[in-house]
């Protein structure tokens, strides 16, 4: 199908419509800050790898990025020790249970399965090079603002909500390193895993992020290279495994295409070689997974054919 500009606007602009028809869902609370932001906000947003972007609602609205952080320290890990290294160390795997699983570590002795689970992102925060915190998390920053093409900023008010409630992926964090799965020391692991979810972004980066991924590596705003094509497929894989929680089936089933979520309510999906779809809205699902969000990015890649396990119309030539 041949996307115009007015097919893809249309798209968004009756997407977030169906959206906000839908009720249900409540903010994650476990982390005060999030129970604070307005549950009505609703934005969408897609980029393309030719860096147009279309927009619907509040897509300039800064919302913590949370689990969505987890893609963007595993490509910088990726960039550094190769896919093989992270699929030895953290894993290539869905795990088929909640993100903060502890039960998930202890049936697959202490491997964490997926980068995308926050016992594998603590994981892979143990990989980002540095002497210190402060370095790790200045490499990560670096990374987010470079998939974005604009400065990205830590949230003090979210930082100080995950850093003072955050026990659950400290104790994660200790498990993974008893089984020898946590490759610096536990707690610096965790700070800085806390800190990379706790920036604010809006759908617009968030598109602009996934354009990036799309483009094979190459930030359509920037034009700046910010990881190896390469690494793009596994990256990808993994987000088809584990993006969507344990709704990861479910999405790769009736969507088809790489999504990935956080519980600030954003969601993101990947059409390689051609856009991303962000969407915000705070109200979640059992799966932690924002149903306006669902609803919205679901709607654009059915109206613009971007089921990856479709055959393109017209069938072989
Ligand atoms: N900072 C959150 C946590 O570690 C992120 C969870 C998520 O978005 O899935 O619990």
């Amino acid at each position: 199908m041949q996307l115009s500009a007015d097919l893809i606007q249309k798209a968004v602009s009756d997407a977030h419509r169906a959206a906000m028809a839908t009720k249900g869902g409540a903010n994650a609370d476990y982390i005060p800050y999030l129970a604070s932001v307005p549950s009505e906000l609703c934005g969408v947003a897609v980029v393309t790898v030719d860096g147009d972007a279309f927009v619907a609602g509040d897509t300039g609205f800064g919302f913590a990025i949370e689990s969505i952080s987890k893609v963007f320290t595993l490509a910088l890990v990726m960039d550094q020790i190769g896919p093989e290294a992270v699929r030895t160390k953290v894993g290539a795997d869905p795990t088929g249970l909640p993100f903060n699983s502890v039960m998930a570590l202890e049936l697959h002795g202490g491997k964490p399965l997926s980068p995308l689970v926050n016992a594998g992102a603590i994981a892979t925060a143990s990989l980002v090079p540095g002497e210190s915190a402060d370095e790790c998390w200045a490499r990560i920053l670096d990374m987010q603002s470079r998939f974005a093409g604009r400065p990205i900023e830590l949230s003090d008010a979210v930082n100080t909500s995950e850093q003072t409630t955050n026990f659950h992926n400290r104790a994660i964090a200790w498990l993974l390193y008893s089984a020898g799965s946590c490759y610096s020391d536990p707690m610096r692991a965790v700070d800085v895993y806390t800190r990379q979810c706790s920036t604010l972004i809006t759908a617009v980066d968030l598109a602009t992020m996934g354009a990036t991924l799309a483009a094979g590596g190459i930030n359509p705003s920037s034009k700046q290279r910010v990881i190896g094509a390469d690494n793009i497929p596994h990256i990808l894989a993994e987000m088809t495994m584990e993006g969507l929680y344990t709704a990861s089936g479910d999405w790769a089933y009736t969507v088809g295409l790489p999504g990935k979520s956080g519980v600030g309510g954003g969601l993101l999906a990947v059409a390689p070689g051609s856009l991303a779809i962000a969407a915000f809205a705070p109200p979640l699902d059992s799966a932690g997974n924002s149903v306006r969000g669902q609803v919205a990015v679901s709607q654009v890649a059915r109206s613009l054919g971007l089921n990856l396990y479709a055959a393109p119309a017209g069938g072989a030539s």
